[in-house]
């Protein structure tokens, strides 16, 4: 009887760039990544721990690259660079995010840090998503994962800017799974609740208020809290062959936060 390998192997010779892949959700999901056999390039605006992740994941299999996904010349080069060095590019994960500052009331939101917001978290999506197409469409293949949020299916309070931009992901995703599945290229979204990050601490810290303690109010997963390597779990799911039928969706994982209505028990 043949043996059965105990490595896992979801991503065997895939090569994936990463946008925000330096801290967080991005940096557990280049883990994840790795170990099931993907070659992974990070692009992301903080250079050293993008480049100590790297260190530590092994220079054959992560390469940093420095990129504001605002700016398109450098989303052109980061993916440039997974094709020059790989060969091809298989994942495009455009996760890279960042939060309003916790301004309750709309009267008090200046228009650029609504613009800020925009830009990294809608921007930079499109633009990521642009520039994978680019380089997916002459090979008839490629898994596109975008990151949404629970304040892309409902309101996120006093974050006006991110729940505008994050509805929006759902809708580029949904608009380039039309296009791009012609050519065999699937476009989803992952939506996550609130995990501890230092993007989620940082915020919560300021409203005074305790993660994990909202988290347990609003999901109906009590007791169970959420963490960053469920939203790689997700990620890993949309961006492997394991979900090749499915496109244009929005993996919402929020303990079930989203279809939770408290008026009705
Ligand atoms: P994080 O702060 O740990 O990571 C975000 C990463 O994005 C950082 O490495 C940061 O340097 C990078 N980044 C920020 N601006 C950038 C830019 N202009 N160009 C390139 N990289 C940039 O936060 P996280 O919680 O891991 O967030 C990752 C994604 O998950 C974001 O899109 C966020 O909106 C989304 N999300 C997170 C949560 C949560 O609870 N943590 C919930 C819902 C959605």
């Amino acid at each position: 009887m043949a043996a059965v390998s105990s490595l896992p192997t979801r991503l065997m010779g895939k090569v994936a760039v990463i946008t925000g892949g330096a801290s967080g959700i991005g940096e557990c999901t280049a883990r994840l990544f790795c170990r099931n056999g993907a070659k992974v390039v990070i692009a992301d605006i903080q250079d050293e721990p993008g480049r100590s992740l790297c260190r530590d994941l092994g220079p054959e299999r992560a390469t940093y690259v420095r990129c504001d996904v605002t700016d398109e010349s450098h989303v052109r080069s980061a993916v440039d660079a997974a094709v020059a060095r790989h060969g091809r590019l298989d994942i495009m994960f455009n996760n890279a995010g960042i939060l309003d500052d916790p301004k309750p009331r709309i009267v008090d939101n200046e228009k650029a840090d609504f613009d800020r917001v925009i830009a990294v978290n809608l921007t930079g999506v499109f633009l990521g998503t642009k520039h994978a197409a680019r380089v997916m469409i002459p090979n008839r293949s490629g898994s596109i994962v975008n990151t949404g949020s629970t304040g892309a299916v409902v309101a996120a309070s006093g974050t006006h800017a991110y729940t505008c931009a994050k509805h929006a992901v759902v809708g580029l995703t949904k608009n380039a799974a039309v296009e791009l599945g012609r050519f065999g290229v699937r476009v989803n979204c992952v939506s996550p609740f609130g995990v501890a990050t230092p993007m989620t601490e940082g915020y919560f810290k300021l409203r005074g208020e305790e993660l994990e303690k909202k988290i347990d109010e609003y999901a109906t997963l009590k007791g169970v809290f959420m963490k960053k390597e469920d939203v790689a779990e997700a990620a890993i799911y949309l961006a492997s062959d394991e979900s090749k039928y499915v496109s244009g969706h929005n993996l919402v994982v929020d303990g079930g936060f989203t279809v939770h209505n408290p008026s009705l028990g």
